[in-house]
C-alpha cells in the first residue's frame, strides 16, 4: 500500500449529510473519491463510474472471491464495496483519498489497521434525520424507516472514530471537515 497520501473515511447514518458533504470537499483537486461498488440500482441523476460502479450480484461475488475489496459489506440490503487498486493508486501518487463508506465498512479497516483520518458525521438529532431522509425522497417508507432504526446502532459506534463532527449548519460542518482533513479550499 502507497503511504505518501492520506486516506480519509466518512460514515455516520444515512441522511447526515455525508454525501453533501463529501460534494463540496471534492471540490478540491487534491482530494479523489473512492467509487464504491453497489448491487443497489441506480438512482435517477446518479451515473455508473461516478457515483458507484452498479454490478449484478454476481459480479459483485467474483469481485470479492478475487480480493478485489480493500472491506465489503451488505448494507440496508445491499452489497457496497471499496475497491483496493485505485486507492493504492492515489495513496502512491499522495494524494487525499476520500472514502463514504457504511460503519460496517469502516470499522473493519479500522479492524485491520489501515491508517487513516476516521470522520463520523453526526445529524444533530434524529428527528431531524428522519425530516432529512423525508425530504431526500429517494427511499421507500420501509427502506426510510430501516435505515432510521439502523441509525441508533451506528451512532453508538461514533466514540471509536478520530472524530465526530454534527453536521447541524451545514457550512460549518463542510468548514470543520475540510480543515480535519487539511484540504487547501476554504470557505
Ligand atoms: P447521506 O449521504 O449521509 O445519506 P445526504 O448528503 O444525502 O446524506 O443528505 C440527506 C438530505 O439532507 C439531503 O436532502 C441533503 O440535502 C440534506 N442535508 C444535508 N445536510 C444538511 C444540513 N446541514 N441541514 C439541512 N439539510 C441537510
Ligand atoms: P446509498 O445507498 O445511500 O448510496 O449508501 C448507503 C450506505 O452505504 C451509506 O452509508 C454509504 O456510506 C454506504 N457505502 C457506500 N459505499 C460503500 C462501501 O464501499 N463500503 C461500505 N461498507 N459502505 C458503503
Amino acid at each position: 500500500m502507497g503511504t505518501k497520501g492520506k486516506m480519509v473515511v466518512i460514515s455516520g447514518p444515512s441522511g447526515a449529510g455525508k454525501s453533501t458533504v463529501c460534494r463540496r470537499v471534492l471540490e478540491d483537486p487534491e482530494v479523489e473519491f473512492s467509487i464504491s461498488a453497489t448491487t443497489r440500482a441506480r438512482r435517477d441523476g446518479e451515473v455508473d463510474g461516478r457515483d458507484y460502479y452498479f454490478l449484478s450480484a454476481d459480479e459483485f461475488r467474483q469481485k470479492v472471491e478475487a480480493g478485489a475489496f480493500i472491506e465489503h459489506a451488505h448494507v440496508h440490503g445491499n452489497m457496497y464495496g471499496t475497491l483496493r487498486a485505485p486507492m493504492d493508486a492515489a495513496l502512491k501518487a499522495g494524494r487525499i483519498y476520500l472514502l463514504e463508506i457504511d460503519v460496517q465498512g469502516a470499522l473493519q479497516m479500522k479492524g485491520i489497521d489501515i491508517p487513516g483520518l476516521y470522520l463520523f458525521i453526526a445529524p444533530p438529532n434524529f428527528e431531524e434525520l428522519r425530516k432529512r431522509l423525508i425530504g431526500r425522497n429517494t427511499e421507500t417508507p420501509e427502506v426510510l424507516e430501516r435505515r432510521l432504526q439502523k441509525a441508533e446502532d451506528e451512532y453508538r459506534e461514533r466514540v471509536r472514530y478520530d472524530h465526530v463532527i454534527v453536521n447541524d449548519n451545514l457550512e460549518d460542518c463542510i468548514a470543520e471537515v475540510r480543515r480535519l482533513i487539511g484540504s487547501g479550499v476554504e470557505g
